[in-house]
This record gives structure tokens, C-alpha cells and sequence, in this order.
């Protein structure tokens, strides 16, 4: 069945959704976009998400197409639209359709807006029951990887070499060996006092909403939270890893490069959190 989506202020179904050719998104990759859970009906986390929004759009000479509320709207919208009961709502804000040329477009050019569902089954997925794989692959991204920019293809060839590898998730990491990020997740590691730790915000990486959260209920619940960078090898012996993102949640590593992670199985720290994160957002949702 088609879903329905949304394209600058009309819902319609996705086969006859069209951006032009001269999208500054599809021309540059001159956008930003935000993924937000939804989880029982409700979005999980969404302000934060919006906020880190307005905040990557800002950094990049953007205003917020829109109020947060009327966003909230056409998410919810599209939510209920397309039945979403476990999935995600996907947007994404351009520059818009100019003639191609680097410098920004005239002023008055409108921005474009999309935004879409996916419909997932998180409460019954492989990765939540048995943790996921992962493969290390050199981190080549610039220097602004906290703005959450459309511009994802060091992503993706990351996560592609991944998955020939069999994994589900890479592990970026810099020419000395010290890891940045998931392909499209924060990394942690539990160190054997039952420490978290995972890589301080700066440029260097996205500051992800999920790691925001699970910082917060850290802290209320007196677990060791601790920002620093780890290598690989750090990783490789500790007795967890995990990775959060609004489309994992906590998901525990169970392999780094074909190497067992603790016993090859979730383990207690991140099979905890996973749980304590989901209900609380849950409860927070709206
Ligand atoms: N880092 C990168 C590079 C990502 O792409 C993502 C997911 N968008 C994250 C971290 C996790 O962020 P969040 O928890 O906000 O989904």
C-alpha cells in the first residue's frame, strides 16, 4: 500500500510526491533532516529532535521552515495517516530550487520540506533480541559532523562495507585508531567498573539525541556517564559496547571486526538501559 507523504504544505501519496530537479538538496546535498522514533503511536524525543533542527539549519544560514508546533502537526499527521504504531518519521529541509550555483539562492526562494514515514518492527527486531555486528572503517567526513546535514555519503559508504562484512553497523574511527562514531549512531563502552563512556560533543561528532536522553537518566539513576574519546582496541576488550539513535534505541554490539564483545550476547548494562530508555521515552512521548 502507498504511504502518504508530505511535500511543501500538500499530503499526497508517494508516487506522485516530486521535488525538482533543481533541488539545492538534490544538487549539493544543501539540507538538513531529523529522525525522529515513533514508539506505541507517540513520538519519542521529537522537541529535542526539533531543536537540534533549528539548531543544524542555524548553523548553515537557515531558518526553521516553520514553527516547531506546526511541525509537530504534519508529524502527527502523518503518523496517523499511515498508521505508524513502531516506526519513524523522516524530514528534511533544503535550500530549495534555484538555478545551479553555489552561492546561496535569491532570497526569496522557498525552502522545501518533506517529510515521511517508516513503518518498523523495533519491539521484535533481530538487533534488539541478539545485539549487532560491527566493522571499522576509516572515518573520512569534514570537519562539521555536529550538523546533522544530508550530506551522508562517507556514511554510506561506511555502513555499505559493513554490510559486506555481514554487519550491521560500522564503526568510524580516525587514522590513530580512536573511534568517532557509529555510522549513524553513538558509540558507547562500559568499562569493567560498569562505567559509560562514550566520546565527548564537539565538530567531531553528531550530538545525538538518544545519548542526550540516556545522559539524563544516567544521571538521575547515579550511573557513571563519562565524555572522553576510546580507540577500537578499547572497545574490542571491553565487557560491552553499545550504540543508541532514535532508530536503535540502546542496541548492544555482540561483534567488532569478527571478535566477540564480552560473551557474544547483549549484555546486562546495555540490555538495562535498553529497557529504561524505552520506557521513559515512551512515557515522555507525545
Ligand atoms: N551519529 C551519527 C553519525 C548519526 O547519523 C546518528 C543518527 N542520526 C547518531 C549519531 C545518533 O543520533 P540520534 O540519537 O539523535 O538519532
Amino acid at each position: 500500500m502507498s504511504r502518504t507523504v508530505y511535500v511543501n504544505g500538500v499530503f499526497l501519496p508517494e508516487h506522485d510526491a516530486k521535488i525538482s530537479i533543481f533541488d539545492r538538496g538534490f544538487i549539493f546535498a544543501d539540507g538538513i533532516y531529523e529522525v525522529s522514533a515513533v514508539m506505541a503511536g507517540k513520538l519519542l524525543d521529537n522537541d529535542a529532535h526539533l531543536k537540534r533542527l533549528e539548531r543544524s539549519l542555524g548553523e548553515i544560514g537557515m531558518p526553521m521552515p516553520m514553527p516547531a508546533e506546526e511541525i509537530v502537526k504534519i508529524q502527527k499527521e502523518l503518523i496517523a495517516r499511515n498508521d505508524i504504531v513502531e516506526g519513524t518519521v523522516y524530514l528534511q529541509v533544503t535550500r530549495g530550487a534555484a538555478d545551479r550555483d553555489f552561492p546561496f539562492p535569491p532570497a526569496d526562494t522557498m525552502q522545501t520540506l518533506v517529510m515521511f514515514t517508516q513503518k518498523r518492527d523495533f519491539t521484535n527486531s533481530p538487533a534488539a533480541r541478539a545485539g549487532i555486528r560491527m566493522a571499522t572503517v576509516r572515518d573520512i567526513r569534514w570537519e562539521r559532523r555536529d550538523i546533522k546535514s544530508v550530506a551522508l555519503l562517507a556514511q554510506v559508504l561506511a555502513k555499505q562495507a559493513a554490510a559486506e562484512k555481514g554487519c550491521q553497523e560500522a564503526i568510524m574511527h580516525t587514522a590513530d585508531g580512536v573511534v568517532t562514531e557509529g555510522g549513524s549512531s553513538t558509540i558507547f563502552i562500559v568499562t569493567a567498573n560498569g562505567e559509560l563512556v562514550t566520546r565527548p560533543l564537539s565538530n567531531e561528532v553528531l550530538p545525538g539525541i538518544t545519548r542526550q536522553s540516556l545522559k539524563l537518566l544516567c544521571d538521575e539513576r547515579g550511573v557513571p556517564f563519562i565524555e572522553r574519546a576510546f580507540t577500537v582496541d578499547e572497545a574490542l576488550a571491553a565487557p560491552e559496547v553499545f550504540v543508541t539513535s532514535a532508530g536503535s534505541f540502546v542496541t548492544a554490539v555482540v561483534e567488532i571486526d569478527g571478535k566477540r564483545i564480552g560473551g557474544g550476547q547483549p549484555g546486562p548494562v546495555a540490555r538495562r538501559l535498553r529497557e529504561i530508555y524505552l520506557d521513559e521515552a515512551v512515557k515522555a512521548g507525545v
